[in-house]
């Protein structure tokens, strides 16, 4: 099986989810939010055919890593390729977390959408709203996405968020007034 991707995988990221992670971006999404930040991401024809083995291959290679993080492009435009690098992760005893577009209560409505989610710790939903855009927000870009706990919400049949990543960041004390940037 291959899965179309946008890029190589990117070891060591803080920013798609807890802990270091391996970013998996996926090739293809259909929501075409404005001011999306990849753009390049969206042609469903492009990117590069890859195995599924082959980046299996990778994530047993990779080292310091407490997750993988499916993101694109849309993951749950490939449910099942993405199914199977989710469940390889955690033989591995890897977590991971998804972005997607869609709202989870779409997802559960699409079967192969929704075997991908029951293998997913936590997702990431809704599209990306500039006007609710905000550098404040733990592990999103604007306020209408949700950070979800999967497992507690398939057993309550309800979206239950993580707590800790409710609230908004405090940027006071990492902004370098002198140089004008985020460090
Ligand atoms: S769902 Fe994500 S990748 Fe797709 S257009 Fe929106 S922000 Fe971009």
């Amino acid at each position: 099986m291959k899965i179309r991707l946008a890029s190589t995988l990117q070891p060591d990221s803080i920013v798609d989810g807890e802990g270091i992670r391996t970013v998996i971006w996926t090739q293809g999404c259909p929501h075409h939010c404005p001011f999306c930040h990849n753009p390049q991401t969206h042609d469903f024809n492009a990117g590069e055919l890859v195995d599924i083995d082959e980046i299996k291959k990778e994530i047993k290679a990779l080292k310091g890593q407490d997750g993988i993080t499916l993101s694109g492009g849309d993951p749950m435009a490939q449910p099942l390729e993405c199914l199977e690098l989710a469940k390889y992760a955690h033989e591995l005893g890897m977590n991971v977390w998804c972005y997607t577009g869609y709202l989870y209560e779409d997802v559960l409505k699409n079967k192969k959408m929704k075997s991908l989610l029951e293998e997913v710790d936590v997702l990431v939903d809704g599209k990306f709203k500039i006007e609710e855009f905000s550098l404040d927000l733990y592990y999103k870009g604007s306020r209408n996405q949700r950070v979800i706990d999967v497992k507690s919400s398939l057993e309550h049949g309800e979206v239950v968020l993580i707590e800790k990543y409710k609230g908004t960041k405090i940027f006071k004390n990492m902004y370098k007034k002198d140089e004008g940037m985020f460090i």
